[in-house]
């Protein structure tokens, strides 16, 4: 990380997990056990459903609220998908897109998480925008090309005031929810790259301050390790973000490096 130039973000991802009733219990468990942040902005990115309670009982734990998914499209005929004007009325200040769950299983083209993207800037709402390639490809050495092509889809039409409310994860899809970890070394060349594809776009400076997260089964062990790294500037976690005390963790690994 590098707290001189950008934020640390440390976001959860509880992807279709909780009710709505179990987020006070669990915000209060996480708040006891998480340290006083310093530069840190710890995110928790819930269900659609879990948003109003997650904006109630995060409030006083700094613990900011973050959607899984939002529609491309403003308004209209679009039955069960809810738009980014609606997550900005109620408070919301992140949601993830492109997803690699959501590319897979929802058929979400590079094309849709760049209109989503854009729907959430045009509505204050940051975007955490997740790039990642298959083990197919790492192993085919197409890890690079792939991120490559994803970053710049994913902003394409975003001016550089905007992309500073961007925050890009670099997701390996062999990585999540497999308990396999890309190596720190591994993890933060791509990272570092996405920054350099971001400094070819937009210049040093945007790219200086953007902040790049690792996301793949980071955990309470090995958070601290993937942390340090120059171009990881935080995490989205999936699986540990549904446990107080290993979330709490890794936000004290990331507050240690910004100490
Ligand atoms: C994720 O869903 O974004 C993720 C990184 O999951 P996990 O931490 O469980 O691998």
């Amino acid at each position: 990380m590098n707290t001189k130039y950008r934020k640390t973000v440390i976001a959860g991802n509880w992807k279709m997990n909780m009710t709505a009733s179990e987020v006070r219990p669990f915000v209060e468990e996480l708040k006891a056990a998480m340290p006083k942040l310093k530069g840190c902005e710890t995110v928790l990115c819930v269900p659609a459903v879990n948003i109003p309670a997650m904006l109630r009982w995060g409030k006083d734990a700094k613990i900011a609220c973050g959607a899984e998914d939002v529609s491309a499209f403003a308004k209209g005929a679009y039955t069960g998908e809810i738009a980014a004007n609606m997550l900005a009325d109620l408070g919301v200040k992140y949601c993830i897109v492109g997803h690699s769950e959501r590319r897979e299983y929802h058929k979400e083209s590079d094309m849709l998480v760049n209109a989503k993207a854009r729907a959430l800037l045009d509505n204050g709402i940051s975007p955490i925008i997740c790039v990642g390639e298959s083990l197919e490809q790492r192993e085919m050495e197409l890890t690079m090309a792939h991120i490559n092509y994803q970053v710049r889809a994913a902003l394409h039409g975003v001016d550089a005031s905007e992309l500073r409310r961007c925050v890009i994860a670099y997701e390996p899809i062999w990585a999540i929810g497999t308990g396999k970890t890309a190596t720190a070394e591994q993890a933060e060349e791509v990272c570092r790259e996405i920054r350099s594809i971001i400094r070819e776009i937009y210049g040093a400076r945007p790219a200086r301050s953007v902040s790049i997260l690792y996301g793949g089964s980071m955990n309470a062990k090995n958070a601290a390790e993937l942390l340090a790294m120059p171009d990881i500037d935080g995490g989205l976690i999936g699986g540990a973000s549904l446990k107080p005390a290993d979330f709490a963790t890794i936000i004290a690994a990331a507050g240690a490096e910004n100490e």
